[in-house]
């Protein structure tokens, strides 16, 4: 697949240590798409943006700030269902600054999500509730770029609702699959949270391709 340096944008999704091994939600591997992002940032990408997830202690996404509650419990949120996550990625923490060795010199744009204390937001053109923007579409849209190609943290979350938003925004989207791991929580029948994103965003047209199939003039 060849990417047009003009109108072709990659999307660095939550490459944070908190998502990583040994961070507060650690997503197997997801240390793992550090390398893979930086070589394709660097061999075919002139543009790109990134995300932060980027919370306030006490944030409503969290576990502990439900009284008997745990990690990964869904509870209804006046936007709709939430899972509730361990406390991760918090504001000017260690841990919620880009990984150290992701190379953000082609990073034109930053988005930091769920900095708002009742809303959580794993998509990078809205939060949870699908309508507070964050003003990446207007960026995109005002810059000329027609394909996002993602990659990051966590798959089956931050990036499958990026990719879902795009596409209903008008934009070609396309996942880099080895750039991204997922978390794979346990759903309906069997399958997992990243067995039903991938189905769903197929479903949409969404791309998948993995990084050597990416070439640039
Ligand atoms: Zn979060």
């Amino acid at each position: 697949m060849r990417i047009d340096p003009a109108t072709d944008i990659m999307g660095v999704v939550d490459v944070q240590p908190t998502f990583m091994p040994g961070g507060e939600l650690a997503v197997v591997e997801g240390d793992a798409v550090v390398p893979v992002v930086n070589r394709v940032l660097a061999g075919c990408f002139d543009h790109a943006f990134a995300t932060q997830d980027w919370h306030p202690p006490g944030h409503s996404s969290f576990a502990s700030s439900h009284p008997g509650r745990k990690p990964f419990e869904t509870i209804q949120m006046p936007y709709g269902p939430q899972i509730l996550w361990p406390d991760h990625a918090l504001q000017g923490s260690r841990n919620a600054a880009f990984h150290p060795e992701l190379d953000i010199a082609k990073v034109e744009v930053i988005i930091r999500k769920g900095f708002r204390r009742e809303l959580d937001s794993y998509s990078t053109f809205f939060e949870n509730d699908r309508k507070t923007t964050t003003g990446l579409a207007a960026w995109l849209q005002a810059r000329g770029f027609r394909r996002v190609f993602l990659a990051g943290l966590a798959t089956d979350f931050c990036v499958a609702w990026s990719a879902e938003d795009a596409v209903r925004l008008g934009f070609e989207v396309v996942v880099i699959e080895d750039a991204c791991r997922g978390i794979g929580l346990p759903g309906q029948d069997g399958t997992t949270t990243l067995d039903a994103a991938r189905r769903n965003l197929s479903g949409m047209g969404v791309g998948f391709v993995i990084s050597n199939e990416l070439t640039a003039d």
